[in-house]
């Protein structure tokens, strides 16, 4: 038989080894491509959320359009990245310069996309991760600019970590997603409560205490029911336990940082006011992802 097939016929069936034959390095990195690709696309509807969502605009409609001579961007404008690169941030109709922000944007949720997909496989988990991250990344960016934390991001956040305990109660039972176990002195106390619930009302009421603490003290607000919520919403996925410490450390400690770093390079003045929601957000995005590492690092300061 061999040698009789018509030569397009032949063509079509050898490419069936053919790919079969792909590597698994090379799978590898075709897929993680092509995740980093969805993922900038994704990062790509972000920046339209970071742009609308703070002036209560719709998300959908209308379609992308240059903020300067409202042309109608089109799909050669809107290949995450590329298109920013290609154009050099430019509108290809009117040259308006467009924020560096928007390739920021899209290239950090490719790398989000690829780390979720690393980690966790293409799973629900691995998704819900994922779109906690995103939510945070707005929140970044929204803050920063509009000094408001989003509430529908707060509650992607915390929706997130309702649905993980929800998945381990159906999946491990009651004993292992629930059991809320602390010592007591020499006794062990176990309470069956929802993990998510309890770091829900920890985070913000931890923050809601450090808010009047500071208050009291400095007879100025300092921390807004944003902040509060956000980190209810992240106490919600961290849980009552240590990562959530882990988190407020961190959340501290970039803020720090940060406001060192402002004031050194005369960004901003004393007495500047500096948004904590960035802050939070990014150690948020550090702790989803890296909740064992980062407590751990944090924890050898001590020793
Ligand atoms: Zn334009």
């Amino acid at each position: 038989m061999d040698g009789t097939y018509p030569a397009t016929g032949l063509r079509v069936i050898s490419l069936l080894p053919a790919m079969r034959r792909t590597s698994p390095m090379e799978a590898f990195w075709i897929t993680g491509i092509l995740t980093f690709l969805l993922g900038a696309s994704i990062g790509s509807f972000l920046n339209v959320v970071i742009y609308r969502l703070p002036q209560g605009e719709s998300l959908v409609s209308p379609p992308s359009h240059c903020y300067s001579c409202g042309a109608r961007l089109t799909f050669i404008d809107l290949i995450p990245v590329f298109s920013y690169l290609i154009l050099r941030g430019r509108c290809r109709h009117c040259g308006a310069r467009f924020s560096a922000r928007y390739m920021v944007v899209e290239a950090v949720t490719g790398v989000l996309a690829v780390v979720c997909w690393q980690m966790h496989g293409f799973t629900p988990y691995a998704a819900g991760l994922f779109a906690a991250c995103a939510a945070l990344l707005v929140t970044f960016f929204v803050d920063m600019e509009h000094m408001i934390i989003p509430d529908q991001c707060s509650v992607a956040v915390a929706l997130f970590g309702i649905g993980v305990n929800i998945y381990h109660l159906w999946t491990q039972g009651l004993d292992q997603a629930l059991a809320f176990t602390q010592q007591i002195g020499p006794d062990v106390l176990t309470i069956y409560l929802p993990h998510s619930i309890v770091g829900l009302l920890m985070g913000g009421g931890v923050f809601l205490f450090i808010g009047w603490l500071f208050e009291t003290l400095l007879r100025k607000p300092a921390l807004g029911m944003g902040d509060v919520k956000l980190a209810g919403a992240m106490g919600a996925v961290l849980g009552p336990g240590y990562a959530l410490f882990s988190y407020f450390l961190l959340s501290i400690l970039i803020g720090a940082a940060v406001s060192i770093l402002l004031l050194a390079l005369r960004i901003k003045q004393r007495g500047d006011y500096i948004p904590f929601g960035p802050m939070m957000a990014l150690a948020g995005i550090v702790m989803l992802l890296y909740p064992e590492p980062t407590t751990l690092w944090l924890l050898s300061w001590y020793r």
